[in-house]
């Protein structure tokens, strides 16, 4: 690789690593700093969804920026796995979108269509097809739309995953580093200082998720207004296989693990960098089984959690260079940065490895802190 020697990325989380790994792929030298431990913080908090469709809002370039990274993921997976002889679970079996009232079914028929018109394969089911297909739901179900290709991916097992293969591939993870702060004059960007002090650098990559605009360093006009956007989780000890697929009933969403657990998921609150798990919390996710997929809840509670979501005022995520040279963005990921990782890592790599940043143009804005 031409001018990508020395590359400094800051934080640890899927997208640090993905870019660290697919910049090693390609040759690079990279230097990761996290604070804590890596793979941690969202990106081991999150469900693993991989739903372009099902959580699209009608942004039409994010909808195809998530089916993009979609569709790279196996072959991601492929190499990550290859690199670290660790298997991140894939599963592209499809999501489930259940409706409980009329309203609800309306708006998954049109959903349908709207994907049909777009070569998307999904399915309407009936009542009975559907309670066939997850026989966990509650009999009140009147319907549901199956997106085939969408699926969901264990999170945590890829953040192990892509810290074994960045070190497979001679990537230097700097764990607990302390004082981790840009250096840059006004044109371009000199290195990354840390409690190891100075370590020069061509490119500084700030993929540090929520805290992201806190970022020592960063000119103040360039920091990105990323604010955390808290999720509750819960995991219920249900049998393998009990739910088959990644299934949204209202107020949450039901995501199961080879392992065995089931998660459910999230709630969605602007609380600061407050990482607390509340009753309140748990019995929104409680209730919303209670209503979707009562059998659930026999099941033993094994694990409750908390993560922050790096949000952004219009919901996209901030990734490019900025006027600073060699000063990078690579976060705002919000509710799909594991699903946008592949692409993430990508595109970053293309932009430092070709200066090919075409591909980022609409992701770049500054938007700032
Ligand atoms: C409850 C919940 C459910 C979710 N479900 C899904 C889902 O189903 N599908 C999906 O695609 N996405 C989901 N997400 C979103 C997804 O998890 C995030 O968008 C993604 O993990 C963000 O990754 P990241 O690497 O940017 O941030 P993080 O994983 O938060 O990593 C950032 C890292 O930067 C480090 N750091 C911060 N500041 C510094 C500093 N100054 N110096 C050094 N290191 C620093 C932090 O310690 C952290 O390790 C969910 C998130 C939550 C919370």
């Amino acid at each position: 690789m031409e001018r990508a020697g020395d590359v400094a990325v800051i934080g640890a989380g899927l997208i640090g690593l993905g870019i660290a790994f697919e910049l090693a792929s390609r040759g690079a030298t990279v230097r990761v700093y996290e604070r804590g431990e890596p793979a941690r913080a969202a990106s081991w908090a999150g469900a693993g969804m991989l739903a372009p469709y099902s959580e699209s809002t009608g942004d039409e370039q994010m909808l195809a920026l998530g089916a993009q990274s979609l569709s790279r993921y196996p072959e991601f997976v492929d190499r990550v796995r290859a690199a670290s002889g660790i298997d991140p679970h894939l599963h592209l079996d499809g999501i489930v979108s259940a409706a409980f009232d009329e309203e609800r079914l309306r708006e998954l028929r049109a959903h349908a269509q709207a994907l049909a018109r777009r070569g998307v394969d999904c399915e309407l089911l009936d009542r009975e097809s559907t309670l066939a297909a997850e026989p966990a739901l509650a009999r009140t179900v009147l319907g549901a739309l199956l997106r085939r290709s969408e699926g969901y991916v264990d999170n945590r097992r890829l953040g192990r995953a892509l810290v074994a293969a960045c070190e497979a591939k001679g990537v230097t993870i700097v764990r607990s580093a302390t004082d981790v702060a840009v250096e840059a004059d006004a044109r371009r960007v000199l290195g990354v200082r840390s409690h190891l002090g100075f370590t020069p650098a061509s490119y500084v990559v700030v993929a540090a998720g929520a805290w992201s605009a806190s970022v020592p360093g960063i000119p103040t006009q360039f920091a990105p207004a990323v604010r955390p956007v808290k999720g509750q989780m819960l995991a219920l000890a249900a049998p393998v296989g009990f739910l088959k697929r990644t299934t949204w009933i209202p107020g949450a969403y039901l995501v199961p693990r080879e392992d065995g657990r089931l998660l459910v998921g999230a709630t969605m609150e602007d609380a600061g960098f407050d990482e607390r798990v509340t009753g309140s919390g748990l019995r929104t996710l409680l209730d919303a089984v209670h209503m979707g997929a009562p059998s659930l809840l026999d099941f033993a509670v094994t694990e409750v959690w908390a993560g922050l979501r790096p949000g952004t005022p219009d919901g996209r995520p901030l990734i490019g260079p900025t006027p600073i040279e060699g000063l990078i963005l690579a976060t705002g990921h919000y509710r799909n940065g594991i699903l946008l990782t592949p692409v993430t890592a990508a595109y970053v790599a293309d932009c430092i490895e070709r200066g090919d940043a075409e591909a980022l143009a609409p992701w770049l804005r500054m938007t700032t802190a």
